[in-house]
């Protein structure tokens, strides 16, 4: 799918060359690579219209772009995020207990947000997010204000990585949630303009499978919580107004 503006900027096409991002990062095939995820790899996803499952195989685990932010904010600001999330991310991945910053939390949740403002534009359903809360992450590194996001931990059967959209449409208004799995990693991020409206807000700091990184602790948030999700509790997870719909799309292997 392609777009003509830069999703974060709306540099056109005309101005500045309009390139493919990488839904998951590319530097999560060196920290999942083939000798650690095994070799035979396919792409599963479920088509929201039809509902129709589909599959095809891939060579690396991060492999699905999609091509909607300029060149400039490509190899500007978002691979400076990349490269400041990684060092925090990959310990989690991997599986290995770690603390977060308040500092930390903040880069993870500005790294999920502009991910989940991604990934928006590689499904077809209507942007949840708006250009102004594009904005907010591009110019102030921050999530915008409606949004939470929550961090997770799983041990999965075969589910190296995994992206499962679920929205929800209310008087005009729309919020979304997010669920993104990188190895032992879950990130959950909540947003939109009826978000502000659910109780994952209230509730999320307190559940015992999810630590809540944005708004960030000050004291730092410790990772993994006390509970870790199979994968039938994740999807049980991924719809905290127990609405119907959603997207469901990822690598198995
Ligand atoms: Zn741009």
């Amino acid at each position: 799918m392609g777009f003509t503006a830069c999703a974060f900027c709306d540099a056109t096409g005309e101005t500045t060359k309009i390139t493919k991002e990488h839904l998951y990062s590319e530097w999560i095939n060196l920290v999942l690579p083939a000798s650690v995820v095994g070799p035979n790899i396919t792409v599963e996803w479920t088509d929201h219209v039809s509902g129709a499952f589909r599959t095809r195989p891939v060579r690396e685990l991060a492999s699905e772009q999609v091509r909607c932010v300029c060149h400039r904010c490509n190899n500007g600001w978002m691979s400076k995020l990349d490269d400041q999330v990684r060092p925090l991310l990959e310990p989690m991945i991997l599986g290995k207990p770690t603390t977060l910053s308040a500092l930390d939390q903040l880069t993870v949740a500005t790294w999920a947000a502009m991910k989940a403002a991604v990934f928006e534009f590689a499904w077809d359903n209507p942007p949840v997010y708006e250009q102004a809360d594009r904005e907010i992450i591009r110019t102030q590194q921050r999530p915008p204000a409606t949004v939470r996001v929550a961090l997770a931990a799983i041990q999965s059967q075969g589910f190296p990585l995994r992206a499962i959209s679920r929205g929800i449409v209310g008087g005009g208004r729309a919020a979304q949630c997010l669920t993104l799995q990188i190895g032992c990693l879950v990130m959950q991020i909540l947003g939109g303009p009826l978000a502000g409206a659910h109780g994952f807000h209230t509730v999320g700091g307190v559940r015992p499978r999810h630590v809540m990184v944005y708004p960030p602790a000050l004291s730092g948030q410790r990772w993994p919580p006390t509970e870790v999700h199979d994968d039938a509790s994740l999807l049980a997870s991924t719809e905290p107004w127990g609405g119907p719909g959603g997207q469901v799309s990822g690598p198995r292997v």
